[in-house]
């Protein structure tokens, strides 16, 4: 058995422990370095030589405040101090430190002062935090432009029902602005009843990567009535839990100031309407009355009647598109034969001899509807394949039986519209290239035919692909 106090044995155990210690120093992930009394670097890990952007021979010999950012160098003075020359055994700081590329990190620091061969040296660990630092900047970021732009986010767990928010989400709600937690009862429960069941709705038919977006009105303790959209997205939250991330913004102001432009609308078309209808008269009795009037007489009334007939259309769609944002839409149901209705309602395409219109599928199909209205949804499909795709000679119209319900489509070989702008195309006044369109319109067909097919219990919708062609469809419940 060995001798444990030998010179020898003791040796070589320390020379053992020195090996060990620098192993760990130089192998460790964490930065760390080894300061002298006069604050002079000695020994660095290569961490250290990879956090700062440095070699060690660059760095060793220097001293490490000169990295420092100056705001922090004062308080870390005062640390060196009390360590170096008070007895304090160590201390701990974070600090900003500069980096060979000019790039800053923080660090927390943790100095521990220690004595070797009668010399005292300090040994420092460096964490590097930079990326909470970033976080933390861009949460202040994110709170900032949330708080500019009156917007609260939210995440809803689907498997307690807890949310947790930011931004003031309770106010917007007109909740209690004190609640940390609210509940998706809460959310629900904030809707107006009227708007309360169609939002349970639209909740619940969430699914993975669908888009939620829904603008209701709340009630506010004041009891003032407010518009609120909410927009989210589901997907897995932390341990597979499937979460909702949104957003909920007070839109009180755009609804009032779109019903503003709404009501203006609606007086000008029907102040618009009158005066029409009797330059309409006019032109009528005009071209009555005077049998032996001029070729180019003739020709200027045709004219005239022409653009009269475009501007009756497009009082028409707004006056329409009035009377379906105000919920004025009543039907009047009645069976007819669907052939024959559209066969009556496109007379003009066959008349005018340029185009022809090909019906398709089952000519025996009857269907429950609103005539009148449904008439319209078919005239505007069919006017937009003349009009967006004028080269296609036939217009093909097919109705097809599908068991529970009717389908109705319109197709056409023209330009087709992209995947990305079809989601939009029965918006309210939505048009694909309204900028640069050769065609003129307001972008209120298709929103109309959609309220008339949604008023039936219907869908609607196209599917469409580039320079292929576009298929505009609507089904009805039977
Ligand atoms: P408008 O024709 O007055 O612009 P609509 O609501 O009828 O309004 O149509 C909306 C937009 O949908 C149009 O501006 C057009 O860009 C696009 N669109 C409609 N029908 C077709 C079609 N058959 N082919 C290509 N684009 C179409």
């Amino acid at each position: 058995m060995k001798d444990e106090n030998t010179p020898e044995y003791l040796k070589a155990r320390l020379s053992e422990c020195e090996q060990r210690f620098k192993a760990i120093f130089s192998l460790t992930s964490a930065a760390t370095k080894i300061i002298d009394h006069n604050l002079t670097i000695i020994e660095v890990n290569d961490a250290l030589v990879e956090l700062l952007g440095y070699s060690s021979t660059e760095i060793c010999g220097t001293k490490i405040m000169q990295y420092a950012c100056e705001e922090y160098k004062d308080s870390w003075k005062e640390l060196q101090t009390a360590m170096w020359e008070h007895g304090k055994p160590n201390f701990k700081i974070d600090v900003c430190l500069k980096k060979k590329d000019g790039s800053l990190v923080w660090i927390h620091i943790t100095t521990i002062a220690f004595t070797s061969s009668g010399k005292k040296y300090a040994y420092t660990v460096l964490d590097d935090f930079t990326y909470l630092k970033e976080f933390e900047e861009s949460q202040k970021r994110l709170k900032m432009s949330l708080e500019y732009s009156k917007m609260a986010v939210w995440e809803l767990d689907f498997d307690n029902g807890n949310i947790i928010h930011s931004g003031g989400l309770p106010q917007i709600l007109g909740l209690n602005g004190e609640r940390k937690v609210l509940k998706q009862l809460d959310l629900i429960s904030s809707f107006i009843s009227e708007d309360r069941d169609a939002f349970k709705q639209v909740l619940a038919s969430v699914s993975p990567g669908v888009h939620l977006d829904f603008s209701g009105r709340v009630a506010s303790f004041s009891g003032e009535i407010k518009w609120v959209n909410l927009q989210g997205k589901t997907g897995e939250g932390p341990s597979q839990k499937m979460v909702m991330l949104g957003t909920a913004q007070d839109i009180t102001k755009e609804k009032l100031a779109d019903r503003y432009k709404d009501d203006f609308i609606s007086i000008a078309s029907h102040e618009l309407k009158t005066p029409i209808t009797v330059l309409s008269g006019t032109l009528q009795l005009m071209d009555r009355t005077d049998q032996n009037k001029s070729a180019k007489l003739s020709k200027l009334i045709t004219l005239a009647n022409q653009s009269m007939k475009k501007v009756n259309d497009l009082i028409a769609d707004l006056l329409n598109a009035s009377k379906m944002t105000q919920g004025q839409l009543h039907l009047n149901i009645t069976d007819f034969n669907i052939t024959q209705a559209v066969e009556e309602c496109c007379a003009h395409i066959d008349r005018d001899g340029q185009y022809h219109l090909l019906i398709e599928g089952d000519a025996e199909l009857n269907i429950h509807a609103d005539s009148d209205r449904i008439q319209q949804v078919i005239v505007n499909f069919v006017n937009n394949a003349i009009k967006y795709a004028p080269n296609e000679k036939n217009i093909r119209i097919r109705a097809t039986d599908e068991g529970d319900r009717i389908r109705i489509a319109v197709i056409d070989s023209g330009p087709g519209i992209d995947a990305e702008k079809s989601t939009h195309l029965f918006d309210r006044y939505y048009r694909v290239d309204s900028e640069g369109s050769q065609y003129s319109g307001l972008g209120l067909g298709l929103y109309i035919s959609s309220e008339i097919v949604k008023k039936h219990k219907g869908e609607i919708g196209v599917t469409s692909k580039m320079g292929e062609g576009s298929q505009f469809w609507f089904t009805l419940p039977k």
